[in-house]
């Protein structure tokens, strides 16, 4: 089967085309960092406007690319939430049309449920279940995977995600949007030990991330003029990894064992961190799974690859958009992030 993914929930708009067998046929993506970086953060109306501008020739594109028509396709499989609205409806929109004129079957995916599933796309000896470790802008979780539209949440963020930590932590140091590999690369040439800065809720036998007072943490360091910027972002990744190895530990001997541990979402783009998890894993005697870079930002590959996860399902023609979309509907709410 073949099916076709849209995403346009935050701020790259993007097509693919990704078979069952794994294979990726045609992509584009194209990223609005240039738009938003005067704001020093996504701006929803301009976000809106771009995808708006941009989707249509990029279906198109992939579609001349692979030679087919939406006929063709087993699916049309649209991020539906949750992300911005306006960007969100954009896609959605345009999802219903082009099912609705090849009369192809609408799979309507949860943007996280891309994530959480991304790395079956790049590993096909990924099988549930897993604990996963999602970490991205908008959220910071622990999961325990245990099949398609099956999610066990044991830990959430109950103030900022681990990437919007890295956003502010750049915004902080002058080094623009997007924030986390820039602080990535300044990270290497400074010293993780340098600036003692605090890692919240550790050892505390709570089971969920914060990362707010990190942040002012590395504000404040930043404001007594004492430390070397490249100190700063090493010390603070440090800090945010300390913390993550931590929950994970809390989060692992909380569940019921599983053979892997895989990490997605935009800052499992982060060399330090993949290789720090890597390590955890094996100490632990579990896999490691990580998808490629590309996969791990948004993209429209893992839209599709759920698709194909989710093939047989359709979705009706009038399913709403919806900016809060909980993989784990039980998990208990909290502060902040709410789920
Ligand atoms: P969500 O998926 O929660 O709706 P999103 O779609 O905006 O949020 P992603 O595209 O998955 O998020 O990830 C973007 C985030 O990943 C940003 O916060 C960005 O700073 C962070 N990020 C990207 N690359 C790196 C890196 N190398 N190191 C740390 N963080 C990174
Ligand atoms: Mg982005
Ligand atoms: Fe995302």
């Amino acid at each position: 089967g073949i099916v076709l993914g849209i995403e346009s929930s935050c701020d790259e708009t993007a097509a693919a085309l990704v078979t069952t067998d794994r294979r990726i046929v045609a992509q584009r993506i194209a990223s609005q960092d240039e738009s938003h970086a005067p704001y020093g953060g996504v701006v929803p109306e301009i976000a809106a406007r771009a995808h708006a501008e941009r989707l249509a020739p990029m279906i198109e594109a992939v579609m001349d690319e692979a030679g087919l028509s939406l006929a063709e396709l087993d699916a049309i499989a649209a991020t539906a939430g949750p992300g911005l609205i306006g960007g969100v409806m954009v896609g959605l929109v345009s999802a219903k049309a082009l099912a609705m004129a090849g009369d192809v079957p609408l799979i309507a995916v949860n943007h996280l449920e891309g994530h959480a599933l991304s790395p079956r796309l790049a590993d096909p000896d990924l099988e549930f279940p897993y604990a996963l470790l999602l970490v991205s802008g908008g959220h910071c979780q622990i999961l325990r995977v245990e099949g398609v539209g099956h999610y066990r949440r044991l830990a959430t963020t109950i103030d900022d995600a681990l990437g919007e930590a890295f956003d502010k932590t750049a915004k902080i140091l002058g080094l623009g949007f997007p924030g986390g590999p820039a602080v990535e690369r300044l990270a290497h040439e400074g010293d993780p030990r340098a600036v003692p800065l605090p890692r919240p809720l550790v050892d505390s036998g709570e089971p969920h991330f914060s990362f707010a007072g990190l942040k002012s943490a590395v504000l404040r360091a930043k404001e007594s003029g004492q430390h070397r910027d490249a100190d700063l972002a090493a010390s603070f990744q440090q800090a945010a990894l300390d913390c993550v190895l931590d929950r994970l530990r809390v989060a692992l001997d909380a569940m019921e064992p599983v053979p892997a541990l895989v990490v997605a979402g935009g800052v499992a783009a982060n060399q330090t961190i993949r290789e720090a998890l890597e390590r955890f894993a094996s100490e632990r005697g579990m896999r490691f799974v990580a998808p490629p870079m590309a996969l791990c930002t948004d993209n429209a590959a893992m839209i599709a690859w759920a698709g194909c996860e989710r093939l047989g399902q359709s979705d009706p023609l009038d399913i709403a958009a919806r900016p809060r979309w909980p993989l784990d509907p039980e998990a208990e709410p909290v502060r902040g992030a709410g789920y």
